[in-house]
């Protein structure tokens, strides 16, 4: 059967495991894994695939032969099966079999975020090589680790055409684990599974923090400034050193690791102290375009005792004072970690259950009827769910519960539950793993509420305050409201501020619901703005818009931004445009995508 002509009912479920393939799944899931699959495959209208519409997108300014002569030398240094042409059909895949050729939850059109072609480096030396040919050839690279960036953009480069640099798929060693300094170094293609599995097989009495999927990379995560749920849940806050390949092909080594160890060995300390001596430049390379990371060091937590748990709220206007209750707890640090929390509405996605189950027709669901549903289920009815966990011996742990319920019991009509207390089958059992570093795949299950389901994270900060919460919420609310989107609003709140993360659920195979989507998070950016509430991190496509609202004194953020840019890569080679940031080269060329623009079905310079 030819591919381009299979139903997704058709696919045969191989599901590589971590055996087989760096990104595969620990044997452990396997059968969860099949579950999703099934689940997500059933619910699916879009063929696996279709006949591509136009030929394979250069990179700008590069003619066909030029890119053929080009990709024929980077087959001589990198070797002839580890670079690969992207002009076949495009596969949206899934979480587990995701593409690195495109995003797989293409907002745009599916073919317009795409790459040239791809290429596996095997070692730095290879990253090193790669980036001196497309200082050569002028082609724009753009590196990604496992590339399940799902909700940010996945593996998509953001200029089409770009080559695609993924670094997982040879490079994926775990090089160190140190257990007496709770620390490893790890490579890109090293997920939070692979490495859990690594530490459990080596009988270690560590923990790993795992975001709420596991099949991410734990280096690109920390890069993105992704977050997890341990006490160690601030990634890029606990790594501890890295080794990147600057845009002109240097190799440079970050904290104590700039100072060699005896004998040429790494350095003893690098592991150990995060800044070492002179500027903390680290942080330059999180969520820009001023190099390739090959190699970083974290430090993962001893294991300990811990007990996770959850309150319900009864009322929707608990929220405001929940967040006050938080806050306290937070700066006291008698909460364990940074805990969430969800609306109720949650409670039904995470069942893998369908919004037609549960409403009738088009628009978001009321009120009512998430109420209706949600009181047949375990937490009954209720308006606020509040997901945390408590860490260390039992006597300790007791102790802060007391406290913790003497807080929220100030609310009227709230309930604590424990694990013991909830079926085996719900979800508080996947966040006491994950919130005990043991990876999971449950949240997969959102993506079950619409067919071809697909996501988009809207991530604003806002302070730890009642009132300020309360504005951003009735902000996105509305805004979700306008846009007939049901909201899914996740608080990863902590003493002083809250990522209000939203997950905007589409089908993708439904421009008309697309094109609402972008409006959203375009409205949603800029009115959060006008209030001073700035995105973490955003998707590939509207990060010229949130770069753009970080504009204090005439934008000398970002021109501080464009000259580091333009000293260390001055071809503008590497991943042009990642997180607003345009090399010379590009910059004012039209490739910035601004709050007007509304369609998204092409991407490339405009008038
Ligand atoms: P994950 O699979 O963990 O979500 P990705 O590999 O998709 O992570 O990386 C997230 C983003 O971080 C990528 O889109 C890319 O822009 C950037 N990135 C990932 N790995 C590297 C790296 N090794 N060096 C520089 N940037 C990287």
């Amino acid at each position: 059967m030819n591919i381009a002509t299979m139903t997704a009912r058709t696919i045969p479920v191989i599901i590589p495991s971590l055996k087989e393939k760096h990104s595969g799944t620990p044997v452990r899931l396997s059968q969860e894994a099949k579950d999703a699959h099934a689940r997500l495959s059933s619910n699916r209208t879009l063929p696996a695939s279709q006949a591509r519409k136009r030929p394979v997108r250069l990179p700008p300014d590069v003619s066909l032969e030029k890119f053929e002569t080009a990709v024929k030398e980077l087959r001589t240094e990198i070797g002839d099966d580890n670079v690969e042409v992207n002009d076949k059909p495009l596969v949206d895949g899934w979480y587990l079999e995701h593409p690195n050729t495109h995003d797989a939850f293409h907002i745009a059109d599916q073919e317009e975020l795409v790459s040239s072609a791809t290429v596996y480096p095997g070692s730095t030396e290879e990253v090193q090589a790669t980036v001196r040919w497309a200082n050569k050839f002028g082609i724009p690279i753009y590196p990604i680790s496992i590339g399940r960036n799902l909700g940010y953009g996945g593996a998509a480069p953001r200029m089409p055409g770009a080559i695609v640099v993924d670094l997982g798929k040879r490079m994926h060693q775990v090089i160190n684990i140190d257990a007496e300094n709770a620390s490893c170094v790890v490579e890109p293609g090293v997920t939070y599974f692979k490495l859990y599995e690594e530490i459990q097989n080596r009988n270690l009495p560590l923990w790993i923090d795992t975001p709420d999927l596991g099949g991410g990379s734990v280096l690109g995560n920390a890069i993105d400034r992704g977050v997890g749920y341990t006490p160690y849940g601030d990634h890029f806050a606990n790594h501890c050193g890295m080794e990147l390949v600057l845009p002109d092909g240097e190799l440079l080594r970050t904290g104590m690791g700039a100072m060699p160890g005896p004998d040429g060995s790494d350095n003893p300390t690098w592991q150990s102290f995060q800044h070492a001596f002179g500027p903390a430049i680290d942080g330059i390379f999180s969520q820009s375009n001023f190099g390739i990371v090959t190699k970083m060091g974290f430090h993962l937590m001893p294991e300990t005792g811990h007990q996770s748990y959850c309150f319900t709220f009864p009322r929707d206007d608990d929220f405001e004072h929940i967040v006050d209750l938080i806050r306290p707890l937070a700066q006291k640090r008698i909460l364990g970690n940074i805990p969430q929390l969800r609306h109720a509405i949650q409670e039904l996605a995470v069942t893998g259950g369908r919004k037609k189950d549960f409403h009738d027709g088009a628009g978001p669901m009321t009120r009512e009827e998430i109420r209706t549903a949600a009181s047949k289920l375990p937490l009954g009815d209720c308006s606020w769910v509040f997901y945390g966990t408590q860490y260390g011996p039992p006597e300790a742990i007791v102790a802060q519960l007391e406290l913790i319920k003497g807080e929220f019991g100030k609310i009227p009509g709230s309930k604590f539950f424990l694990p013991a207390n909830l079926p085996p089958d719900h979800y508080i059992h996947d966040r006491a793993s994950v919130c005990s570093g043991v990876p999971v795949l449950r949240e997969l299950d959102w993506l079950n509420w619409v067919p071809n389901g697909a996501h988009l994270f809207f991530s604003p900060i806002a302070p730890t305050r009642g009132k300020d919460a309360r504005t951003i919420h009735e902000l996105i609310v509305a805004a979700h409201q306008r846009h007939g989107f049901d909201l899914f609003p996740t608080l990863c709140v902590a003493g002083r501020e809250i990522h209000y993360i939203t997950n905007i659920i589409y089908d993708r195979a439904d421009p008309e619901a697309k094109n609402r989507a972008i409006r959203l998070m375009r409205e949603m950016i800029d009115e959060c703005a006008a209030r001073g509430f700035g995105e973490y991190r955003t998707h590939l496509l509207f990060a010229d818009q949130v770069a753009g609202t970080y504009n204090w004194n005439n934008s000398a953020f970002m021109r501080f931004n464009e000259t580091i840019k333009d000293v260390l890569d001055p071809n503008g080679i590497l991943a042009p445009g990642r997180n607003g940031i345009w090399p010379k080269r590009f910059r004012g060329k039209g490739w910035e995508l601004k709050v007007d623009d509304i369609d998204l079905t092409t991407i490339g310079p405009r008038s």
